[in-house]
């Protein structure tokens, strides 16, 4: 599903380039559930940012799905991210004004989506919120409020979910529930990545990758062998 072949990205700041990644090689096959670690500033958002088409790499190569990315215009990668990508938010970016149910069917404005209600609706019961929807974000707790933000992330029904620190504001039971939803929609066949500082989080995973200074530094499957997807790759 996913080919990442020797991405760099160089963000320019004036005259200063900041090289956040260093020439990352990743493989990701559909179904699979990925845990990305590392510390601050070692290129996990950035590289979230690419895969899920928010931005575009500065050398290399991201394939999806069969799909050269770095040559798609605006207009295809907003395409792509509406028809196969769902994103979780450490700070679930919800509108504060507006209940869980409008914050999810916004999800659906863009394109021609029939029975909008409808579906946000099953969203939010997917996650076990179907008794707040009429909520607003500051009537919920943060676990709900992110269980919102997943809704809005699966309403499209999504082939890909990626999710950014998605437990990194939340206690450590709030994150477990987040986790078994996570945890459940990848049983259901969803590809989900997800960035995190916990180890107790990314041992929910089957595969865990860690970043260092924009490189993967090791990349792990859950039976403790390296995916092949790694190979050829060495810690430098
Ligand atoms: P992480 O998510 O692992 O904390 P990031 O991908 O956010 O790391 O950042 C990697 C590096 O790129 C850091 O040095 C960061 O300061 C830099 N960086 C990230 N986003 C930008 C940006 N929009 N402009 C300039 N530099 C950035
Ligand atoms: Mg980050």
């Amino acid at each position: 599903m996913i080919e990442v072949v020797d991405v760099q990205k160089i963000y320019r700041m004036g005259t200063v380039e900041v090289p956040a990644l260093a020439g990352v090689n990743l493989s990701i096959a559909r179904g699979e559930m990925v845990a990305i670690m590392g510390a601050s500033g070692s290129g996990k958002s950035t590289l979230m940012n690419i895969l899920g088409c928010l931005d575009v790499p500065t050398a290399g190569e991201y394939i999806l799905d069969g799909e050269y990315i770095g040559v798609t215009s605006d207009g295809r990668l907003a395409e792509i991210r509406n028809s196969k990508i769902g994103f979780v938010f450490q700070t679930y970016n919800l509108l504060p004004r507006l209940s869980a149910l409008s914050n999810v069917e916004l999800a659906l404005m863009y394109g021609r989506r029939p029975h909008r209600r409808a579906s946000a609706i099953d969203a939010l019961e997917r996650v076990g919120l179907g008794d707040r929807i009429r909520h607003k974000p500051t009537e919920i707790s943060g676990g709900q409020q992110q269980r919102v933000g997943i809704a809005r992330a699966i309403v499209k029904s999504p082939a890909l979910l990626l999710a950014d620190e998605p437990t990194g504001n939340l206690d450590t039971r709030s994150g477990a529930e987040i986790m078994d939803i996570l945890g459940g929609l990848h049983a259901e066949g969803i590809t989900v990545i997800i960035v995190t500082h916990e180890p107790e989080i990314a041992e929910r995973a089957n595969r865990i990758i860690t970043m260092r200074d924009g490189i993967i530094v090791s990349d792990t499957s859950a039976n403790g062998q390296h995916s092949s997807s790694s190979s050829g790759q060495t810690a430098q």
